[in-house]
């Protein structure tokens, strides 16, 4: 085995990843080394290289979506073996605090790693992540569309969650990236009429294609109008807000339903400006989303393996054209997730 690797590493914001050769790390006790097979590219990397999310971490390898096959177990592991397929949770929590004894690690108080954030991730030949970190794969279920679950399906699957998204209620999906992608899909596994909004007609067809009733190009039509339009005047229960820009979301505001969720997923620098009034004569909520649970990915990995939740990816790449990818990605040429094959 080789003792180096190529691994896309960020050196900080202003500036784009470098492909490094970096040391193989060596699995340690209840730890596991994984050839990443594919990684997804998440609109979270834009926000690490512009410094809009910035958590001090440098030089560190990005990339929180993956899947791979187990090179190599540390002492002590017994339930994978190497040669097993799986998918990477992300979050490894201090299994102590009250958010990890309930099961929900994304909001642990003492993360021990965050691989993609704050812990080498995924855009590298090899991740090492502990083996209770692992979700294993159904043969039938490739390895880039196993990445797009890792962030994607399963931080959709915990945004419906946390907004009580019923069947029957009308889910106004705003912006249409890879976790936009996977809601569609989600809502409606879950029983939603799913709408969806975006600026480009290879998007909305695409959002057409996996199950939104109907698209609104918000760069042509005014989109509270068309949301209300197409749900008889009163407007969508649940709002998955993931573009978060001062353009997007007093129209996101405007959409809502009474008793409306408005859920942000997506963010920039730009400020959320409401009169409390527009909230209380709807007796809307606002909240937000963040990221998702181990358990959520086990379930992402159950719908794509009986096909209720496919892969929208935009097309697989080398290593190499990472920062092209994020170039295109940045100007809104991507359409659902791009994956890169280290
Ligand atoms: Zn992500
Ligand atoms: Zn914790």
């Amino acid at each position: 085995m080789p003792e180096t690797m190529r691994a896309a590493r960020y050196h900080g914001p202003g500036d784009s990843l470098r492909l490094e050769e970096v040391p193989i790390p060596e699995p340690g006790p209840g730890e596991t080394l994984v050839r990443v097979k594919a990684a997804g590219i998440c609109h979270t990397e834009l926000h690490f290289l512009s410094g809009v999310l910035n958590l001090g971490v440098a030089p560190l390898t990005l990339g929180h979506e993956m899947a791979g096959e187990v090179a190599r177990v540390g002492p002590g592991v017994e339930t994978v073996q190497p040669g097993e397929r799986v998918v990477v949770y992300y979050y490894v929590g201090c299994g102590t605090c009250h958010w990890c004894r309930t099961g929900q690690e994304n909001l642990c108080e003492a993360l021990v790693a965050e691989y993609g954030f704050v812990s080498d991730g995924g855009l590298a030949e090899y991740v090492k992540v502990p083996a209770r970190n692992l979700v294993k794969l159904p043969a039938g279920l490739s390895y880039e569309a196993a990445a797009t679950l890792g962030c994607s399906a399963t931080t959709a699957i915990h945004a419906a969650g946390l907004a009580g998204l019923r069947p029957g209620d009308v889910a106004l999906v705003y912006g249409f990236g890879g976790v936009g992608a996977a809601l569609v899909q989600y809502c409606r596994v879950a029983g939603a009429r799913v709408l969806a909004v975006g600026r480009s007609p290879a998007k909305l067809q695409l959002a057409r294609d996996l199950g939104a009733e109907a698209t609104i190009d918000a760069s042509k039509e005014d989109v509270p109008a068309r949301v209300h339009e197409l749900t008889s005047g009163r407007g969508a229960d649940v709002i998955f807000e993931l573009v978060g820009t001062a353009e997007s979301m007093p129209k996101a505001v405007a959409s809502l339903r009474k008793r409306g969720r408005l859920v942000f997923i997506g963010y920039s620098r730009d400020l959320l400006t409401v009169s409390p009034i527009q909230l209380v004569v709807l007796e809307a909520q606002v909240m937000g989303s963040v990221g998702n649970t181990l358990d959520e990915l086990t379930r992402a990995v159950e719908l794509a393996a009986a096909g209720a939740i496919g892969p929208a990816f935009d097309r697989v790449v080398p290593l190499e054209d990472v920062n092209h990818v994020l170039d295109d990605l940045r100007q809104g040429n991507v359409v659902g997730r791009a994956v890169v094959r280290p």
